[in-house]
């Protein structure tokens, strides 16, 4: 709040008058936090995996520096870690590419039919690792919403490789489409994993967000996609709803 003497002209009426401005600044201090969370997170991720390379070149320049053995298994780790970075900065530039272009709707035609199938093709490798079976229900006929064809693959990619990490290991994931061809449309992934606790079922959409980090780093996640898929989505002016009951499984619909 700003209180100043005002000139409302007219002459000395004998008292002051004042101006009074309010101005809500809860809001932009809000996102300013949150901005300066996020490069705290983002830079927290990315000095991990470069410091662990530091030690790894540091070992092979001085102890392992005729240890062929050891040179072998050192590299194989700091391929890893060099595999974990890109990934991350390949998210990161998603996300803000996606930020950019946050207020103008995608509208080429997309039909999510051969598109799930052509996702859950990308996902077998992954899912015979983990020996989980994705089954796609899908209608015969076109299921067509308007779109940005790149940027839906990538969201059914996340929640369907969410949907075999965190699901149960020899289970399956069930992948769900309904709709006609009025725009409308929605796709349902179901997992039968251990489920996420209700208290954290608000927030994991939120960008480093999630229920156990070190299970998170183990399955190569970086904490991002689901808000990469959040974004997306709110581009698309489609709804994520989630639904999880511990010990059964997850529901992620995605409605348009
Ligand atoms: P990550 O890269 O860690 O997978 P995401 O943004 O995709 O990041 O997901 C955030 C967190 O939400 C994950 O770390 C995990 O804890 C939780 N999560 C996402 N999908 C599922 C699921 N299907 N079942 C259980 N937990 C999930």
């Amino acid at each position: 709040v700003r209180v100043a003497p005002a000139d409302i002209g007219g002459g000395d009426f004998g008292r002051r008058v004042f101006l009074l401005t309010y101005r809500d600044i809860s809001q932009a201090r809000r996102i300013d936090r949150m901005r300066s969370d996020f490069v705290a997170n983002a830079s927290h991720e990315l000095r991990t995996p470069l410091a662990s390379l530091r030690g790894f070149i540091e070992t092979l320049q001085g102890p392992a520096r005729n240890d062929l053995k050891a040179q072998e298994k050192f590299f194989g780790i700091m391929h890893e870690q060099v595999t974990r970075m890109s990934r991350l900065v390949d998210d990161l530039l998603s996300l803000s590419r996606l930020e950019l272009r946050s207020h103008i709707a995608p509208d080429e035609p997309v039909d999510l039919v051969p598109l799930l199938g052509h996702v859950r093709d990308g996902l077998a490798p992954l899912a015979r690792d983990l020996d989980v079976t994705i089954s796609l229900e899908a209608p015969e006929t076109p299921v067509v919403v308007k779109g940005d064809r790149d940027e839906l693959i990538e969201v059914f990619e996340n929640l369907i490789e969410n949907a075999c990490k965190y699901g149960q290991e020899g289970q399956k994931v069930d992948v769900r489409l309904t709709g006609g061809g009025d725009g409308q449309a929605e796709v349902v992934v179901t997992d039968y994993g251990p489920g996420i606790p209700a208290e954290h079922v608000p927030r994991i959409t939120e960008r480093f967000y999630r229920v156990n980090v070190e299970a998170s780093r183990s399955k190569k996640g970086t904490g991002l996609g689901l808000a990469i898929v959040k974004h997306i989505l709110t581009r698309h002016r489609a709804r994520l709803l989630i639904h999880s009951e511990i010990g059964k499984g997850t529901v992620f619909t995605v409605r348009f």
